[in-house]
């Protein structure tokens, strides 16, 4: 039995069998044809694209997976690409002028079609070399007879351990399989541990080497609570961790029956709390932990990794679809974050040196108005069917802030000249997560209706800590002075131009910072649904008067630990329940 100490991603216990998952590179051989074999090569060519393609197409009609129309489109734009005919007549023309084996030549088709495409001065098509490379290696397992691995292939209840996932491995994964994750990499806040959460898997990330020191089907126990991760564990520990599993969950059935109450303090201040999702499938999680709306609907994951984007159609008809299940309450969808953390390429190193400081979200948009306009166009078709609010991600300053509106004025007019009914007094507002965002508040206010606080890269970019990379979470820390500063300002600026303050980042379902946010005045809170019970337990425990008193001696301290410690002891006084 080995216990191994990592970082509680998602909350949640599961016991089960692991399944390894390590993403494999295939060496390629290199051997001369003789002429007379040149056309049988081609064949085997063409075999492994008919297998490559099935293979896809058996994906994409798996009677047990519904997979979402991001899924499908990912996976069509792959069938078009395994059938390229320019692809297909560069491999017969080295064929016959290098006589070498296809897998070489499928090789340097490939890499000959990524320089190009990287030369390109078009930055969203040099994106497009990752779906080379993802196509190419399908081909590859096929010529080489390596069976591919995937985690859509799990058949039974498994626990994924990684070295590291990607959002898009999460998208295809076999979901009703997965019944835990585990990763050496990765972060709280990283987009592996909220996708988890947003799917409700329990998880541990952050684990080091923990692939390296499992094998296939080891019993495995993952504590998402904790943080912890045993492997093989003895019957004793065992039985523990099933009576932990029964005890938390009846807790957290017990929590639902504060479902209908308001999140009002003990002297009367009322807050809302609104939950933050990524599938449109988390929408009966979010009406039943009773959620005051949706604060945060992260729409990237609508458009990752397809070939071509979402028409505005389809986005109209997903947009549409949630307003009409969230009725009469605000749903607030932000535009593409593309880029940083959540586009999935092998070759972005080549592309960007820096992605999470590189080209993403807004900077994306200037450079692709046209994304961004259909995506806006499709947003606001929506908003006559519902209470809808729109939010821009990684606005850095005025200029860019600006330049985004103008687009929404032209995508508005054109509107109105075809006579397409949508909310003309929609909600507009920017995520302030950004510390230049944080630090211009003061001005950014008086051209939007609302800021949404995003912690998670509002503390990346404040203390220039990695939010994915386990080596620094350490210093991942939201009690730090120069974060609630940043905070206290927003919050004061926004308030002063009277418009809502929300917070979509982690921070907000953080139950250590739910007393500090209170006291510096924050009004909504958007957070992993299920995590809005026990954030409202704490409200509804405490007064605002103590809460800004609380705050006031916090806002004093100079080291996070102090403060964290301050409020930990604060908390251990004044409630009488567990939070874990
Ligand atoms: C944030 O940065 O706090 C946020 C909510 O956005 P994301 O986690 O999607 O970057
Ligand atoms: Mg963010």
């Amino acid at each position: 039995m080995n216990e191994y100490t990592g970082i509680a991603a998602s909350p949640g216990i599961s016991i089960g069998k692991s399944y390894l998952y390590i993403e494999k590179e295939y060496s390629t051989p290199i051997y001369d044809i003789p002429e007379a074999e040149i056309k049988s090569e081609h064949e085997r060519f063409q075999g492994a694209v008919n297998k490559a393609t099935e293979e896809i197409k058996k994906l994409q009609n798996q009677e047990n997976k519904a997979l979402s129309k991001e899924e499908s489109r990912l996976m069509d734009s792959h069938i078009l690409l395994l059938n390229d005919p320019d692809i297909k007549s560069k491999i017969v023309k080295n064929l016959q002028e290098k006589k070498k084996n296809v897998e070489w030549i499928l090789i340097q088709v490939i890499e000959e079609n990524i320089q190009k495409l990287n030369a390109l001065d078009d930055d969203y098509l040099r994106e497009r070399a990752t779906d080379l490379v993802d196509i190419s290696q399908r081909i590859l397992r096929h010529l080489l007879f390596k069976k591919r691995e995937s985690l859509a292939d799990i058949k039974e209840e498994v626990i994924v351990v990684a070295n590291s996932l990607l959002p898009s491995d999460i998208l295809v994964m076999n979901k009703k399989m997965v019944i835990g994750l585990v990763t050496d990499t990765g972060s709280r806040t990283s987009h592996i541990s909220i996708l988890a959460k947003s799917l409700g898997i329990p998880a541990v990330v952050g684990l080091s080497d923990l692939s390296g020191q499992v094998v296939p089907g080891d019993e495995i126990i993952v504590d998402g609570n904790k943080g912890k991760v045993i492997v093989q564990p003895d019957k004793k520990l065992k039985h523990l961790y099933i009576r932990n599993k029964e005890k938390w969950k009846a807790r957290e059935i017990k929590l639902l029956d504060m479902k209908e109450l308001p999140a009002i303090t003990l002297d009367g201040k009322t807050v809302k709390l609104k939950a933050n999702i990524e599938f449109p499938e988390e929408l009966e999680s979010v009406i039943s932990h009773g959620a005051d709306g949706i604060g945060l609907y992260r729409s990237e994951f609508i458009f990752i990794k397809p070939l071509i984007f979402p028409s505005e159609e389809e986005q109209f008809i997903e947009y549409r679809n949630v307003l009409e299940v969230m009725g009469k309450k605000s749903v607030c969808i932000r535009t593409l974050d593309y880029g940083g953390e959540k586009i999935t390429s092998a070759f972005r190193e080549k592309i960007e040196e820096n992605p999470i400081l590189g080209w993403r979200a807004v900077r994306f948009y200037i450079s692709h108005p046209e994304v961004l306009k259909t995506q806006v166009r499709a947003l606001l078709r929506a908003s006559a069917y519902g209470n809808l609010k729109i939010m821009f991600p990684m606005i850095s300053g005025a200029g860019e802030l600006e330049k985004v509106l103008v687009m929404v004025e032209e995508v508005k007019c054109d509107l109105k000249k075809n006579r397409i009914e949508f909310n003309e007094n929609i909600e507009i507002g920017i995520m302030i997560e950004v510390p230049s965002a944080a630090l211009t508040s003061d001005i950014l206010k008086s051209y939007v209706d609302f800021f949404s606080i995003g912690t998670n890269d509002l503390i990346q970019y404040t203390i220039a800590v990695d939010r994915g990379n386990e080596r620094v979470a350490y210093l991942y820390d939201p009690f730090h002075p120069a974060v609630l500063r940043l905070i206290k300002m927003i919050i004061k600026e926004g308030k002063e131009a009277g418009i809502d303050v929300e917070m979509c980042g982690e921070m907000a379902g953080n139950v250590y910072t739910t007393v500090i946010l209170l006291g510096l005045g924050l009004e909504i809170f958007s957070m992993s649904s299920f995590r809005i019970p026990k954030v409202k337990k704490i409200i509804r425990s405490i007064s605002f008067e103590d809460a800004r008193k609380l705050t006031e001696t916090i806002m004093n301290l100079s080291h996070a630990d102090k403060i964290e410690e301050t409020i930990k002891t604060w908390m251990e006084e004044h409630l009488d329940f567990d939070l874990d």
